[in-house]
């Protein structure tokens, strides 16, 4: 699934599971950073713009889904993030557990535009290379389960977040969190005002 997808997810799990926000940053991390090993498509980009030829995506599809996406990924990750937590072991579970998500998620929807365009989860990787996991019924990464997926939890989060007073932006900064949960609440009041209004005045006729 995309980033995005694995944010919101990792999110809402971390909001229903921690009490403080810097666990809740850490394990929303925790969901995110496998990914990272697909960032070898900056370097495919840029080598395509400085050469001009097309890309062949030679690191994203030699690193992606290879580097971080197994167990050694999830030991590397949890160790690192629970470095920095308030409470170690609790996170340090959720660590694991957002984590394990994330290559499920990753399963069952990131396959590319062909039926046979199927990507493993190379769950001993980088140290061994088996087990290989897969699904044949593996989703399309731009399908609309994965769409439909991403909708549900951009609701979710905006729901929760007019009433929980913090939102899935207080990972990058607690400011521009502050400023998007106000703004929030003010479409929502001014929604209210709209429908309390409409419901005053009732059917004319
Ligand atoms: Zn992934």
């Amino acid at each position: 699934m995309s980033p995005i997808t694995h944010f919101l997810g990792s999110w809402l799990v971390a909001t229903a599971t921690t009490n403080n926000s810097r666990d809740r940053k850490l394990v929303t991390l925790a969901g995110i950073l496998p990914d990272l090993d697909g960032l070898g498509i900056i370097a495919d980009l840029a080598g395509a713009m400085l050469s001009g030829k097309e890309s062949s995506f030679h690191y994203y599809q030699h690193y992606h889904h290879y580097l971080l996406h197994g167990w050694p990924g999830a030991l590397f990750v949890t160790v690192l993030l629970v470095w920095f937590a308030g409470q170690h072991w609790r996170v340090a579970i959720l660590c694991l557990l957002v984590f394990h998500l994330h290559l499920v998620c990753d399963l069952i929807g990131s396959r590319g535009p062909t039926a046979g365009d199927l990507w493993p989860i190379n769950y001993s990787e980088p140290l061994y290379r088996n087990p290989v996991f897969f699904w044949k019924g593996q989703w399309r990464l731009d399908g609309w389960q994965n769409r439909l997926i991403s909708i549900v939890l951009v609701l979710t989060e905006l729901s929760l977040a007019t009433r929980r007073c913090y939102s899935c932006v207080e990972v990058f900064s607690r400011k521009a969190d502050a400023v998007f949960v106000s703004v929030l609440h003010k479409w929502r009041e001014s929604l209210f005002a709209k429908t309390s209004l409409a419901n005053r005045m009732g059917p004319k006729g």
